[in-house]
């Protein structure tokens, strides 16, 4: 440490609340140290009331980015200087980066999300798409494959209150991406899962069914959907197989993954941002054994 930092040291941080848990300062620092880069970074409890002092401080400090997490990445997106197109259309930021004094909000979960489907290679482009859910990491998944290029998106939700936002991404969609067909369902029409999943190349679990401690719940109650060329995947990563993922395997689906892999190269595309560089990532993995 006494090494590591010195009169040079940049800062980077985490903000939001709480962030006492966060794994986000070992990677990052451990990927600096990987790198050589003259950086370090901390983490810091912040309420959405504080996120204006947040990021005077940023500017103030010359710290080249943040990562941001809730509750305060709809409160940062109001404050930039820019936003990428995601997190304009979306109106959440969870990656600060300070260009010379210009903070520039992007959010990185949806290209986590299509870049470890590359990674398994899979390409959303021109693919007919099901997402189920309509929070914040449907959300971020709708509007990264619509801007990525997925020929169509049928998006199931319960009736509850984020079904308004499921009808509102559709349609700032419609405007933002026209060539992307979206469209939303009631979840509860099981005939209109099957028909949409039936003519689908991906489909994409976005809820929090199947995450601790609701492992035994699954959106896919007829396991007759699931056929080999279907590739299916699930955004929750505790556990890190759902019983969807599980019951796609089993029915012989040529994809089934979790939620690990999004979460990871999220982050991946964060520092990325900063730096340039691809994370380190398997190498942290093997560190951390
Ligand atoms: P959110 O609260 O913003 O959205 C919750 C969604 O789940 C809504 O669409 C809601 O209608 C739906 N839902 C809740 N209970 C349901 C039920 N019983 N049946 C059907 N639908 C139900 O949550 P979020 O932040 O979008 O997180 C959703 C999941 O995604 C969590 O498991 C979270 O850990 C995971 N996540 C993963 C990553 C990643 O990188 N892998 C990133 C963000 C979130």
């Amino acid at each position: 440490m006494e090494q590591r930092i010195k009169g040079t040291t940049g800062l980077m941080a985490l903000i939001g609340s709480p962030v006492g848990h966060s794994g986000s300062p070992a990677m990052y620092n451990f990927s600096f140290r990987y790198h050589n880069l003259d950086y370090a970074y901390m983490a810091f409890d912040i309420k959405e009331d504080q996120v204006p002092a947040a990021l005077d401080a940023i500017r103030l400090f010359k710290m080249r980015g943040a990562n941001v997490t809730m509750p305060c990445k709809n409160e940062v997106a109001k404050h930039m200087d820019e936003l990428s197109p995601a997190a304009r259309i979306i109106g959440a930021v969870n990656t600060i980066v300070n260009e010379d004094g210009k903070l520039v909000g992007h959010i990185t979960d949806g290209i986590g999300f299509v870049r470890n489907l590359k990674e398994h290679g899979v390409d959303v482009k021109g693919k007919k798409m099901v997402v189920l859910g309509a929070g914040g990491a449907a959300t971020a998944i709708q509007v990264q494959c619509a801007l990525d290029g997925a020929e169509s998106i049928s998006i199931f939700n319960p009736k509850d209150p984020f079904f308004a936002r499921a009808e509102s991404t559709a349609e700032k969609l419609s405007k933002e991406t026209p060539d992307c067909k979206v469209s939303v369902f009631d979840l509860a029409d099981e005939a209109k899962l099957k028909e949409e999943v039936a003519n689908a190349d991906i489909l994409v679990n976005a809820t929090l069914a199947g995450m601790k401690p609701h492992e035994e719940l699954t959106l896919i109650k007829d396991k007759s959907m699931f056929r080999p060329d279907l590739v299916v995947a699930d955004v929750v990563y505790n556990p890190a197989e759902t019983r969807m993922v599980k019951e796609a395997k089993e029915a012989g689906c040529k994809l089934a993954i979790g939620g690990k892999g999004m979460l990871l190269w999220q982050g991946a595309a964060a520092y990325k941002l900063y730096t340039g560089l691809e994370m380190p990532t398997a190498e942290y993995q093997k560190f951390q054994e």
